[in-house]
């Protein structure tokens, strides 16, 4: 840290994105990205022409990306807001509305605590039940600002319609629903902003969409709420999305067909991928997103992921205390799950041995 650094920045503690390591080819489950290229729209619309524009600044509203959005989930474009990942919306719903602080889980986006400090707001953790879900009643007294994951990250475990409409309608302040991984089996509460005018959802294409490079994310709301982060984008980063990224973005939106092959094929591989692993005694989380979270008995989270990583596969470890002993495995394609799953057989009868 240079002496010229902000005092009141001193200390922050960083995200730490997980590993993209180069040291050789991994088969990398780590940072849940998917296992398929984008659409073939995408490629395709990305031609040399659209390269060769790049002397030109991007559309500051991404019209072409906020009306493919809107239409995919039959909402009006002005209740649609897009940024440079939804790590971007993310910061902005921080800086927007966190004035009296933001509650959320104990385990959830590692990146929830981190826009807190960056944005010195103050963050309440909430704890998890035992079995790691969430209990929304806990909620229910919340006087400032709420933001979770649905389905949970790190978890996978998923809250119905249902019980959020029932939080949303009970408190006062706005409710962040963060929905990076609902397309691999839950149902989004995106109709639900109709009806209410504290509850912002947002989202990303670099899971489900497999645009994981292109940092495209966004948020639905009501009008003003939209306007709140419209306000902070304007007068920080007019030009947030590149205008690669909104071509590819909107074809990634409008191509519905290959969209359900890819996650339909991912919810299927999750799911062999964890009747396989507890064949094998592991215990693993009902998760209805890309990832599970996977512990067993024979060693902890740590000497598993170490042991994966010397073998070529990179998982993630967390190390959060109350998940130490599991590590979070992406769900790749059926050929890597079945290697993986090779793979942990052998670390196992060596530790057996
Ligand atoms: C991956 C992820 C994000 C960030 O997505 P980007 O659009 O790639 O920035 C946000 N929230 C959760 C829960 C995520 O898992």
């Amino acid at each position: 840290m240079s002496k010229y650094f902000s005092g009141k920045l001193s200390s922050i503690e960083p995200y730490v994105p997980g590993e993209q390591p180069r040291d050789k080819k991994y088969i990398k489950l780590n940072t849940n990205e998917s296992p398929f290229p984008p659409s073939p729209e995408v490629v395709k619309a990305l031609d040399e022409a659209q390269v060769s524009s790049l002397n030109l600044y991007s559309d500051p509203t991404a019209k072409e990306l906020v009306d493919a959005i809107a239409e995919y989930y039959s909402v009006c474009p002005e209740n649609v807001f897009v940024g440079n990942g939804s790590d971007e919306v993310l910061a902005f719903v921080f800086y927007a509305w966190g004035e009296n602080g933001f509650t959320g889980p104990e385990l959830s986006y590692g990146f929830y605590p981190v826009f807190s400090q960056f944005f010195c707001v103050d963050y309440t953790q909430i704890d998890l039940k035992e079995d790691l879900s969430i209990e929304l009643s806990d909620y229910y007294n919340v006087k400032n600002s709420i933001i979770f994951a649905n389905p949970n990250a790190q978890t996978g475990l998923y809250i119905t319609p249902e019980k959020i409409e029932e939080l949303v309608s009970k408190v006062n302040g706005v409710v962040v629903v963060d929905e990076a991984y609902i397309d691999f089996g839950g149902e989004s509460v995106v109709p639900l902003t109709k009806k209410y005018p504290n509850l912002v959802v947002t989202g990303t294409l670099s899971k489900s969409r497999n645009l994981a490079g292109a940092r495209i994310g966004f948020a639905i709301g009501n009008k003003e709420l939209i306007n709140d982060l419209n306000t902070l984008k304007f007068s920080f980063n007019p030009y947030n999305i590149n205008r690669l990224s909104i071509i590819a973005g909107a074809k990634a939106m409008e191509d519905k067909e290959y969209f359900r092959k890819c996650v339909t094929t991912v919810a299927e591989t999750r799911e062999f991928t964890k009747k396989a692993l507890s064949d094998i005694g592991f215990t693993c989380t009902d998760s209805l997103s890309n990832f599970i979270l996977a512990k067993t008995e024979k060693l902890s989270g740590k000497e598993l992921y170490l042991a994966l990583k010397e073998r070529g596969i990179l998982v993630r470890y967390l190390g959060d205390e109350i998940i130490k002993e599991y590590v979070r495995i992406t769900i790749g394609s059926k050929e890597q799950m079945i290697t993986l799953i090779d793979t942990i057989k052998t670390i196992l009868s060596e530790v057996e041995k």
